[in-house]
């Protein structure tokens, strides 16, 4: 039996059921045209082998199904603890970071001061996110040469929610732990939001910063370091204060049995985590050996690339127009999906490169090769 479509309401009546931002706002798009070499969405190069995957897979088929897991899946906390460093309490997991930052975003938006501040450019969900939350929000820009730049924030009202990523995707540049340092002395009343979800792969990570500083909250995952994408789950650091009122909105059972059973396995196996540590250095070599390569060309065909310090690089043409038509270039003539952010806001010309494996990266830079001059 299939029922035909519902009843639609009139648009007036139920247009007031939501705020404007919402209304007259998207949801998330990616390109699924299925190609050879995906360096769309920042995701590992790399899998998992085998013999791990069919272990782990051993280890959910003897978890009871029909029964619901811990709400708050302990067990997971005290692997994400140990492989942290930090306590329990001062720690969230959710399934990916993507559902924390929603869930932060949410919960500051009862301040009842200061400002939302976000960086740009930068993960495009928060300024989504605010949109759809009707959240007013005022725009922390980078320099022209894609830097951090702190000296704009030196009139951010007490009670202001600073909601930044370092290293920043899709830049790949880093806010320096001395700049970050001096932002959270010079704000005490202010808090600092940074995503961490490449943490992994940052050269400054925040990690002893948020030991000295409550007013700083780190979000970290292990969609990309640990090649997990696929199985759900991030992390939130914070003093206990902050964690106990997030706990407050999370709700139970958002971490299933299985991804919770994988999750312990890759976070605490000595094997896993080697694995990990070793492909995350092979990736920053393949990383800049790849931009390097493309230093020359891109003087001969039009573009420039940025250092980064991510597992992706950005990648710039003369407008928007000219970014699209390479775009589609990879994606039709050459089968590689790569991210189109030139019509994000101070990305005009940019496209998003993830790093590949060699063979992958390779294919990448021939195919820039191979276009006309
Ligand atoms: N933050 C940043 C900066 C990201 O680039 C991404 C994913 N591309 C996320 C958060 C979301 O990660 P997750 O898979 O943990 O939801």
């Amino acid at each position: 039996m299939r029922y035909s479509p519902l009843p639609q309401p009139q648009t007036e009546w139920l247009q007031d059921f939501f705020c404007d931002g919402l209304w007259g706002g998207g949801t998330y798009t990616i390109d699924r045209t299925p190609c050879r070499i995906k360096l769309d969405q920042n995701e590992a190069s790399w899998d998992w082998p085998e013999a791990i995957k069919k272990s782990i897979l051993q280890r959910c088929q003897e978890e009871p199904w029909n029964k619901y897991p811990d709400p708050y899946v302990n067990e997971v906390l005290d692997a994400v603890s140990q492989y942290s460093g930090f306590a329990v309490d001062n720690l969230i997991i959710g399934p990916g970071s993507h559902h924390l930052l929603c869930l932060a975003l949410s919960i500051f938006r009862q301040r009842r001061r200061g400002q939302l501040v976000i960086s740009r450019p930068s993960f495009p969900l928060y300024e989504s996110h605010a949109k759809n939350f009707g959240l007013e929000k005022r725009i922390w820009p980078l320099t022209q040469d894609f830097e951090f730049e702190t000296e704009s924030l030196h009139d951010l009202p007490a009670h202001s929610y600073v909601v930044f990523a370092s290293p920043n995707n899709p830049v790949g540049n880093v806010l320096a732990k001395e700049h970050l340092e001096a932002l959270l002395q010079a704000h005490p009343h202010s808090m600092f939001f940074a995503d961490e979800a490449y943490f992994e792969y940052s050269p400054e990570p925040y990690t002893e910063l948020v030991q000295r500083y409550p007013n700083l909250i780190l979000l970290r995952t292990l969609s990309k370091a640990f090649a997990s994408a696929g199985i759900r789950l991030g992390y939130m650091i914070g003093s206990q204060p902050v964690i106990d009122m997030i706990r407050k909105v999370t709700l139970p059972y958002l971490v299933n049995r299985l991804a919770a059973v994988t999750v312990q396995q890759l976070l605490t196996d000595t094997t896993c985590l080697q694995r990990m540590r070793q492909q995350v250095e092979q990736t920053m070599v393949e990383r800049d050996k790849t931009i390097e390569s493309l230093i020359p060309i891109g003087r001969e065909k039009g573009f420039c690339v940025y250092p980064s310090h991510g597992n992706f690089f950005l990648q710039q043409w003369e407008d928007a127009e000219r970014a699209r038509t390479i775009y589609t270039y990879l994606r039709d003539e050459c089968s590689i999906l790569v991210r189109d952010v030139s019509r994000g806001p101070l990305l005009d010309g940019c496209l998003r490169v993830t790093v590949g494996c060699p063979e992958e990266n390779q294919a990448f830079v021939t195919a820039m090769r191979a276009l006309a001059s």
